[in-house]
């Protein structure tokens, strides 16, 4: 039996790797159900690893490639691609983009217009990373869950772990040493009058934001990155920056309704880079940043093989002994 602390999509992500391969889990759940998950819940669910290039170290783009694949088991992914726009002032900010990333093309206005005809007009230059893809992480999350459930995992929700456990996936509240919290904002609005098919990236100096369409008129929108520890509500600086910039990215988003805001602290060490850590008796999988959705997959899968070549290592001595 592996115990696993933490059912965010770090602990999910780890049950079902290791059930998969046939153990049996069980996931302690301090909350009663995937909607109170202090962070995994308020994701953008982009999975972009060149994008995410521009500012993260190059194991990022090469752990994340996988992701879009490992979630097309599990839940329904939409392989659009990323587009990338800047307003005629920040043009130099795309070209910054460009460099400092891969895997994209440059696309002109026509372009552009016909992958995002609500954008016909409004950008002459754009990015277009072709691979990338994003999800729904709400749905996501209660599609591992069933996943995980029909592998057999038993779930203990409302139910704090025990002092030992094999894995801790237990984000913020793990208390590793080495990891501080990034504090992550986003809002919800609902219009039915712009449509978007993929994520769309605004580059802007200030508040680089992105949209995430989440279907029927829906948009998640995203951007603050703010060193805080702090689990207030969203600031008033905040909402008006998010919801500034996406008028910037087209003014009928200024008509849509604010329908939720939330607040999630982003478990990180300081190269931003997640990792297995050994406590003890205890492999800590955590610091999973603005990359969770992205970058789980890969943890996940080398917990298992680290588990598995262990436990098989372990047999292989005990028939030598034998
Ligand atoms: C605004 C925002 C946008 C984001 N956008 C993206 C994105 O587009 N793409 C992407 O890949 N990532 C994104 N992320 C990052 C992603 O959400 C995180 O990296 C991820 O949620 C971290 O997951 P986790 O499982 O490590 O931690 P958590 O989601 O915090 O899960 C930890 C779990 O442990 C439980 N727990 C805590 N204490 C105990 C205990 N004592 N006993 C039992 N259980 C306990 C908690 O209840 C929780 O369910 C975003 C995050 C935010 C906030």
């Amino acid at each position: 039996m592996i115990t696993i602390a933490g059912a965010g999509v770090a602990g999910l992500a780890c049950a079902w790797e290791l059930a998969r391969r046939g153990a049996a889990v069980t996931i302690y759940e301090m909350t009663a159900d995937p909607s109170e998950n202090p962070c995994s819940w308020f994701a953008g669910g982009m999975l972009a690893p060149w994008c995410e290039g521009e500012t993260a170290e190059d194991e990022v783009v090469r752990l994340g490639a996988g992701s879009i694949a490992w979630w097309e088991q599990i839940t329904k992914v939409e392989r659009c691609g990323t587009l990338v726009v800047a307003p005629p002032r920040d043009r130099a900010e795309l070209a910054r983009f460009a460099r400092r990333t891969q895997a994209h093309r440059q696309l002109g206005a026509d372009d552009i217009a016909a992958l995002e005809p609500a954008l016909a007009g409004r950008f002459s230059q754009a990015l277009f990373f072709e691979d990338e893809a994003h999800l729904d992480p709400r749905r996501a999350l209660i599609d591992l869950t069933a996943a995980v459930k029909a592998l057999g995992v038993e779930i203990l929700y409302e139910t704090a772990a025990p002092e030992r456990v094999d894995v801790d996936c237990r984000g913020m509240a793990s208390g590793l040493s080495g990891l501080r919290p990034v504090r992550g904002e986003m809002a919800i609005i609902e219009t039915p009058d712009v449509q978007f098919n993929r994520t769309i990236r605004l580059l802007h100096p200030r508040i680089p934001l992105y949209v995430v369409p989440r279907g029927a008129g829906s948009f998640m929108i995203g951007a603050t990155m703010i060193e805080s520890s702090s689990w207030r509500p969203i600031t008033v600086r905040s909402v008006l920056e998010l919801l500034g910039a996406a008028f910037a990215l087209h003014p009928a988003l200024g008509e849509a309704s604010l329908v939720e805001t939330g607040v999630g602290l982003r478990p990180a060490f300081d190269d931003n880079v997640p990792r297995l850590t050994e406590c003890g008796e205890t492999t800590h999988v955590n610091g999973l940043f603005r990359h969770g959705y992205l970058l789980a997959p890969a943890l996940a899968g080398q917990l298992a093989r680290q588990f598995f070549q262990e436990q098989a290592d372990e047999d292989h001595s005990q028939r030598a002994t034998a």
